[in-house]
């Protein structure tokens, strides 16, 4: 049984204290010999950690949830969710714990978290581990997302628990511990607006404001006024990774957080060559969560989450169903809004004009109709501008791009060009996870060798900086890797 007490970790457990019924109290299994494989010292440091206490026995025995510092409550959450756009009312953390909450170094609150410490009450099936692969994956990809500026769940460490789990095959078990602004999801919601418990959706909803949307207490109807900032938050981030060409893959209502940060990270990848069709999770069969349909799936999930809130937004249910649908149909234009100032940004267009949607879609109709890679390509615009040869992609010299590029530079601002160029390498990275490179660092270091998964974190923790010796994280997928397909952390 956890007993030591580590006094570097001062939690307080909000969560635990206010939201009752929204968690079961459990312990973490016993990990039978953990070592570190990967630790986030910057964040370890935003968390006011000590890295070298951190790596400490002491240190890891707690990352990996074999000691329960002192202020500590772990628990699982319950919540509820959409899966695949049919009903679970009990999900909930089934191999995960919320250790507590600790306010940052900047005075933000942020929840420690388990992903794979054993089975807890909302096991169901499963077997409550996690595999090396898969946690060094929401490694990559929330550190990925993160320096990309895409509001995120971050990974502050992978501990291998030194012991075997059955997935295809054998594979090594790890840990991952996880910090979030709040671990509060549009699945949470949906799980106490069908509790028996009348109180606990107030509870929880007056507890969501408090945490991330104080400003709401102070207009004419709270609970209005949390859909829209989540709606905001929602569109805001769906548009950031619809910039990036990234695909989550799994967007259950149990995936969508109130906060506005990416979370659960088990079939998403990033986009090679534009296709807005683009699924690579093995089990999305009819492509709901497709690329180019996250927008309208988070206006789905978001109406979700208002159902769940129409009781407390006003007493005659007629009224509330009113004014939620009203604000939900104003989603699209707020992610278009979003997504066009970023996509301007992209192309180096500073001012705001009627046809700018126009150019952006056909500078993507090229991409498609060319299959280039939708991350070089804007890359190889700013080189063109520069007058450089191109270092990665070169589009076909069609009429079709050649006429298209006559309308950008009509849109470009009045400044040199070399100026524009390096404005546009600021927001297109060069660097992103690519797929057949996370591959191969996940089998490697799967296989005990964690070189090419430090390299990559490495390459993608300054995504925009062209740096020496980093070649290899440009390089387009070989052909072999056509028909990419990706598979749930579990
Ligand atoms: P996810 O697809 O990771 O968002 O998980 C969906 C649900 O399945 C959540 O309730 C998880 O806690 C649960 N789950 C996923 N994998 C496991 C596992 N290996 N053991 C227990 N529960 C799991
Ligand atoms: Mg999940």
């Amino acid at each position: 049984m956890p007993t030591e007490i580590h006094p570097r970790f001062a939690f307080d457990n909000s969560f635990e204290r206010e939201l009752e019924g929204l968690y079961e109290p459990w312990q973490a299994t016993a990990a039978p010999a953990p070592r570190l494989l990967a630790l986030n010292e910057q964040l370890g440091a935003e968390l006011g950690l000590n890295p070298a206490e951190l790596r400490s026995p002491e240190g890891v025995a707690i990352l990996v949830g074999n000691v329960v510092a002192g202020s500590a409550t772990p628990i699982a959450q319950a919540y509820a969710g959409h899966q695949f756009g049919g009903f679970s009312p009990r999900l909930g953390d089934g191999r995960a714990l919320l250790i507590g909450e600790l306010i940052d170094t900047n005075g933000r609150r942020r929840d420690l978290h388990l992903k794979g410490s054993g089975r807890t009450p909302f096991a169901r099936g499963g077997d409550g581990k996690a595999a090396v692969g898969p946690m060094l994956r929401e490694y990559i990809i929330s550190e990925a997302l993160h320096a990309l500026g895409i509001p995120t769940t971050r990974s502050l460490a992978v501990v291998a628990t030194g012991e075997s789990i059955h997935r295809e095959g054998m594979v090594p078990g790890a840990i991952l511990t996880r910090v979030a602004a709040s671990h509060l999801r549009v699945g949470s919601f949906q799980y106490a607006a069908n509790s028996a418990d009348q109180t606990l959706l107030p509870r929880l909803a007056d507890y969501a404001i408090a945490r991330h949307y104080p400003q709401a207490r102070e207009t004419n109807n709270p609970y209005l006024t949390l859909v829209e900032l989540v709606m905001d938050a929602q569109a805001s981030l769906v548009a950031k990774w619809m910039q990036v060409g990234f695909i989550h893959g799994v967007m259950n209502t149990d995936n969508v957080t109130i906060s506005g940060e990416s979370i659960d990270f088990g079939p998403c990848a990033f986009m090679d060559a534009y296709d807005p069709e683009t699924v690579f999770s093995s089990i999305d069969h009819t492509g709901r969560y497709a690329f180019g349909n996250q927008p309208t799936i988070t206006q789905w999930n978001l109406a979700r989450f208002a159902e769940t809130l129409l009781p407390l937004i006003d007493n005659d249910t007629d009224h509330s169903i009113e004014v939620a649908t009203d604000l939900l149909k104003s989603f699209p234009q707020r992610f278009r809004a979003n997504w066009l100032d970023g996509m301007r940004a992209k192309l180096g267009i500073g001012d705001v004009h009627d046809h700018d949607a126009e150019l952006i879609d056909d500078f993507l109709a090229i991409l498609k109709e060319q299959h280039l890679d939708y991350t070089l390509s804007f890359r190889a615009l700013s080189d063109r501008l520069r007058g450089s040869e191109p270092t990665t992609e070169t589009f076909t010299d069609s009429p079709a791009f050649a006429q298209w590029t006559q309308r950008w530079h009509a849109r470009l601002p009045s400044q040199p060009r070399a100026v524009t160029a390096d404005a546009m390498d600021k927001v297109n990275p060069l660097y992103i996870a690519r797929n057949h490179i996370v591959e191969q660092a996940l089998e490697t270091a799967t296989n005990g060798d964690l070189g090419a998964f430090e390299a990559l974190v490495e390459a993608i923790r300054s995504p925009f900086t062209e740096r020496a010796g980093m070649n290899t994280f440009t390089q387009q997928a070989p052909a072999e890797f056509a028909g990419y397909r990706t598979f749930c952390g579990t």
